[in-house]
């Protein structure tokens, strides 16, 4: 794990960032004695903006900052807001409003406001993604593991009396920020938490940077510019490759890159791959066409949950829909074909590698 913590701090110091893959630290846990965070700061030549790193574990996934030019209580202030928002999102955190949430056997729950509308974007993007994204997924969830190499998955019965227990639509949001769920489903903000974390990093860190990269498991989010005054470069994972392996360069400023592929958190079982995007509707890891779906927004959250439901909707529904919601995004099918939204190609500076 050390191992992984350098590398990805190594990853995080080069100018293009990669999105982690099936074999990456997503999902594992760091071990007992590893502290949460390590950073480094790098003396800056005369007249430019210093570089300060850091690599933290939270939300069971590695985060990695680089920040030019940040003043020295940024990124300790980053770290207190990884672990504020782990113990108000994360289900396994005991307390957490999702936990209260999952545990409440269908009474209402009193969260914090910031939960509440997090809470209330998901509702509409399961609506506007017709229940493709949908966080009362747990009860499926639960049932696969794709990260700690059991390869558990359900039998077909206990994945079919799962199914009616996923359904956002029964997810109530009261007044005064109760949330009310009926006994038995549970919610999992997996597919769209880190992005909304990684907004609120962004806020942060905005005005008090001359520019950066936050990469919150997978969503990362380009503010400013590096010292030299170009953009980000932003690497495309190659989903037959293995993990950091770019496929295309992307360069844009203060925007959001999220990533949502099949060839992450995956296990084989008789060459059929199983991966950790569920159909809502069958309860099984998604069977479009796309292998990937990159998103492009300065909504992260919105981004991460819309790549998510992409996944699952397969080329022809995500075209449509983003076209429609005037979002850019980039799919790579499973036969390896690139799909771009309109006008993708003018707005983003893409190169292929
Ligand atoms: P990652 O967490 O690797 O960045 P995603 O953002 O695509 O990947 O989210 C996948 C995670 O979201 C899963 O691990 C699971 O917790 C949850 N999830 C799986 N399928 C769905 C779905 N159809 N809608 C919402 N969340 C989902
Ligand atoms: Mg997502």
């Amino acid at each position: 794990m050390r191992k992984n913590i350098l590398r990805l701090l190594a990853l995080a110091a080069s100018a293009v960032m990669l999105l982690t893959g099936c074999s990456a630290p997503n999902g594992e846990k760091a071990p007992e004695e590893t502290p949460r965070q390590q950073a480094a700061v790098t003396a800056a030549p005369e007249g430019q903006a210093q570089k300060t790193s850091g690599v933290g574990f939270y939300f069971d996934t590695v985060v990695t900052v680089t920040l030019y030019g940040a003043d020295e209580e940024l990124l300790p202030e980053i770290w207190t807001l990884c672990e504020k928002y782990e113990n108000l999102l994360s289900k396994t955190v005991i307390g957490s409003d999702v936990y209260r949430i999952n545990h409440a056997k269908g009474e209402p729950v009193t969260v914090d406001p910031e939960t509440w509308n997090l809470l209330k974007r998901a509702k509409e993007i399961n609506e506007k993604t017709g229940g493709a994204f949908c966080v009362t997924i747990a009860p499926l969830s639960a049932q696969w593991d794709f990260t700690h190499g059991t390869n558990m998955m359900p039998t077909d019965e206990e994945r079919l009396a799962a199914l009616p227990l996923v359904d956002d639509s029964k997810l109530i949001l009261g007044e005064n920020n109760t949330v009310t769920l009926p006994q038995g489903m549970q919610i999992d903000l997996g597919g769209i938490a880190k992005g909304y974390i990684a907004d609120q990093g962004a806020a942060l860190a905005a005005g008090r940077i001359h520019g950066g990269t936050l990469n919150f498991g997978g969503n990362v989010y380009a503010l400013g510019y590096k010292p030299d005054g170009t953009a980000f470069n932003m690497g495309l994972q190659d989903p037959e490759k293995s993990s950091g392996s770019a496929l295309a360069v992307l360069t844009k400023t203060d925007i959001s890159m999220v990533t949502s592929g099949i060839y992450e958190r995956c296990f084989f079982v008789e060459d059929v791959r199983y991966h950790h995007i569920l159909d809502p509707k069958t309860g099984l890891p998604a069977d479009s066409d796309l292998s990937s779906v990159t998103i492009l927004s300065p909504s992260s959250m919105d981004a991460d949950a819309y790549a998510t439901a992409c996944v699952v909707l397969g080329s022809e529904k995500s075209l449509e829909l983003l076209n429609g919601l005037g979002m850019d995004a980039v799919m790579i099918t499973r036969s390896g074909e690139l799909l771009f939204t309109d006008g993708f190609e003018e707005e983003y500076s893409f190169r292929m590698l």
